[in-house]
C-alpha cells in the first residue's frame, strides 16, 4: 500500500523517530492551487507525515448600500478543502488530513462529503466542530447538523461499520477512515474547567477517533501536563503536539485572543525588543526549534506545524530540528 494510502495511526505505530507534519490553509477564493503547491515543495525534502487541510465554514458580511441600508451577505472564502486534498496526494503522493467540520453542514452533507471522501481514496479526516461564525458569540449547528464533534465522530464510526444515514440502504459498503480530533493543552475556551474539557476529549475517542492533535503551545510544559492528564483520565491514543512559530510583531496579542493561549513572559520581552517584522520572525524561528527540539527529544510521536500559509519560517525549523 502506498504512504498516501495508510491511515496516520499505522505510520505513526511504525515511526521509531519523531515525525514532521504541517498544515495549510485553502488559499482565498479566486487564488491559484499553486500557492499551496509553492508552499508545499520546500517542505517535502523532510518526509512529512501527513499534511492537513484546514476547512472554512461561510462567514457573515455586510455591505452598506447607497442610502445607507445594510446588506447581508453569506461569503466561503476559502473553499476547496477536500478538492485541494486529493489534488496533494495525487501530485506528492503524501497522507492528506483534510479537517471536516460540524459547522455549515447538515448530517446529510456531512455525509456527502464523507462519501466524496471515500471515492477519492483518502482515509484520514481530522474531525472538528469549527468556531462560531465570524460575528457571532456562540456556535450555532446548521439544522439537522452537529452541535459537538462527538456525534460527527459517530457519524463518521457509524459509516466505517457500513452504517449510513438512510435506514433502507442494504449492504452498504463501509468506509474505513482514521479520525484524529483537536485538545486543549490551556482547556478549550468555552469549557467550564480541565476536567470537564477532558471527560468531552475522552467521550470523542471512546467514540473511536484514534489520535489527538493539540491546539497550539508555547510552554512545553503545558502539553506534557495535558499529556499526563490525558493518561489518568484513561485517554491513550497518541497525542501529536500542534505548534507555531511566531511570525509577525502582533502575534503577541493576536493569537492569545483568538486561540485562547497564554505566551511565556521571555518569549513576550523577546519579541517586545524587535522593531520589525522581520526581527520578530527570526525571534520566533529560534524559539520554535528550541521548543521542538524539546518536544522530540521526549519522544513526542510528531509535531503539527501550523503555517497559516507560510512556509519559509518553518522550513528553516525543519532543517534545524529533522
Ligand atoms: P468539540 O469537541 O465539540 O468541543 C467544543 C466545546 O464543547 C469544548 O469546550 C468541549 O469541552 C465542549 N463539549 C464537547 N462535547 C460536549 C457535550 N456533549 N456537552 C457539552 N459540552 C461539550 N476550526 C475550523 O473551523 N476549521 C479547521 O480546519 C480547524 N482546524 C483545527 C485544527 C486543530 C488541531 C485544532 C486544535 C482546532 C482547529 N479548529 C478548526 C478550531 C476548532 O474548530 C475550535 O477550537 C472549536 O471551537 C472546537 O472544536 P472541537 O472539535 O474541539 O469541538
Amino acid at each position: 500500500m502506498t504512504h498516501s494510502a495508510m491511515k496516520v495511526t499505522e505510520i505513526l505505530s511504525r515511526s521509531k523517530e519523531t515525525r514532521f507534519s504541517f498544515e495549510l490553509l485553502p488559499p482565498l477564493k479566486g487564488s491559484s492551487i499553486q500557492v499551496i503547491y509553492d508552499a508545499i515543495d520546500p517542505l517535502m525534502e523532510f518526509n512529512p507525515l501527513n499534511i492537513n487541510i484546514t476547512y472554512h465554514q461561510s462567514e457573515v458580511e455586510y455591505r452598506r448600500l447607497p442610502g445607507g441600508l445594510l446588506e447581508k451577505r453569506i461569503i466561503r472564502k476559502r473553499p476547496g478543502t477536500i478538492g485541494i486534498a486529493a489534488a496533494i496526494m495525487n501530485k506528492y503522493q503524501v497522507m492528506v488530513v483534510p479537517h471536516l467540520i460540524c459547522g455549515g453542514f447538515t448530517r446529510e452533507e456531512t455525509e456527502d462529503a464523507l462519501i466524496d471522501l471515500h471515492f477519492l481514496g483518502i482515509r484520514n479526516i481530522l474531525a472538528l466542530r469549527g468556531d462560531p461564525q465570524k460575528g457571532e458569540k456562540y456556535f450555532i449547528p446548521e439544522e439537522g447538523g452537529h452541535a459537538h464533534t462527538l456525534t460527527l465522530v459517530e457519524q463518521i464510526i457509524n459509516m466505517n461499520r457500513g452504517i449510513y444515514l438512510d435506514e433502507n440502504l442494504k449492504n452498504a459498503i463501509p468506509t474505513d477512515f482514521c479520525v484524529g480530533v483537536a485538545g486543549y493543552p490551556e482547556k478549550h475556551f468555552e469549557a467550564p474547567n480541565m476536567e470537564a474539557d477532558l471527560r468531552h476529549l475522552k467521550a470523542k475517542i471512546d467514540a473511536g477517533a484514534e489520535y489527538i492533535v493539540t491546539q497550539m503551545f508555547f510552554d512545553n510544559r503545558k502539553y506534557f501536563d495535558f499529556v499526563e492528564r490525558c493518561r489518568k483520565a484513561g485517554i491513550n491514543v497518541p497525542i501529536i503536539p500542534g505548534i507555531k512559530p511566531i511570525n509577525t510583531l502582533r502575534d503577541i496579542e493576536l493569537l492569545p485572543r483568538t486561540f485562547h493561549i497564554d505566551l511565556p513572559e521571555e518569549l513576550v520581552r523577546e519579541i517586545q525588543k524587535c522593531k520589525t517584522n522581520q526581527e520578530a520572525k527570526e525571534v520566533g524561528i529560534e524559539f520554535c526549534i528550541a521548543q521542538s527540539k524539546e518536544l522530540v527529544k521526549a519522544g513526542v510521536p510528531a509535531i503539527h506545524y501550523y503555517t497559516i500559509g507560510v512556509s519559509d519560517n518553518i522550513r528553516k525549523i525543519a532543517a534545524a530540528v529533522f
